[in-house]
């Protein structure tokens, strides 16, 4: 199999600090704060739509919830609902997507899933997942990410990371292994429409990030030969 090489320390724009970008980030942002869940009045009726005021309904599960393990939180993503998915604006450019898929529980915290996806070779290279967190360490993540995100169809994002680990795999690829827990939060077990075309004119195309470990990806993809 032939694949291209390329190496270029600018393939890591989510290592640089967040300043420069910071500007850049205002206005998708803002659009976060519309989502912010604000806390119910514990004597209004409950959010869940049951008619009862919410302390004696959905108050005592969201404390419970709240105690609860983040990855107990996180095998169950599928119990609660995606309220917003963020992607990095010029991800076809680079060839490298930060994808961001937020749930919200119950309680009215979040549960995040963060995907770092080489589209043109490695599929995802780097994931991370986090349950009970509040909007605003969400916010934090999402600005943390260091570059101008846009928002994304939760269908097309899970295209777009699901259809990267099928096409690295062709390549003899696995995703990073925290991949096994942060799958939960994508639903990776449900077929996904195919949206997007991976590798380079046809081609995988390996670009080397600095942090990678290039003898030992060079290894396996030309194990695949
Ligand atoms: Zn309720």
């Amino acid at each position: 199999m032939r694949c291209k090489w390329r190496y270029d320390n600018k393939t890591a724009p989510w290592r640089k600090p967040a300043t420069f970008l910071l500007k850049l980030h205002v206005f998708s942002i803002k659009r976060f704060f519309i989502m912010n869940p604000v806390k119910p009045d514990p004597y209004q009726p409950c959010p869940c739509g049951s008619g009862l005021k919410y302390k004696f309904c959905c108050y005592a599960k969201g404390q419970a919830l709240s105690k609860e393990h983040p990855l107990t939180l996180i095998k169950k993503s599928l119990d609660y609902p995606v309220v917003q998915c963020w992607i990095n604006e010029n991800w076809q450019q680079h060839g490298l997507a930060n994808v961001f898929v937020i749930r919200q529980e119950p309680n009215l915290k979040l549960i995040i899933g963060v995907y770092l996806v080489d589209v043109l070779c490695l599929g995802v290279k780097d994931t991370f997942c986090n349950a009970n967190l509040d909007a605003s360490e969400v916010k934090k993540l999402l600005i943390s990410s260091g570059m101008p995100i846009v928002e994304i169809d939760y269908e097309d994002a899970r295209s777009l990371v699901l259809g990267a680990i099928a096409y690295a795999r062709t390549l003899g690829i696995e995703p990073h292994e925290d991949w096994r827990n942060a799958s939960y939060v994508v639903d990776p077990q449900r077929p996904f429409v195919p949206k997007f075309t991976f590798g380079s004119n046809g081609e995988p195309m390996y670009v080397q990030g600095p942090f990678d470990d290039a003898d030992a990806i060079a290894k396996r993809l030309l194990a695949k030969k």
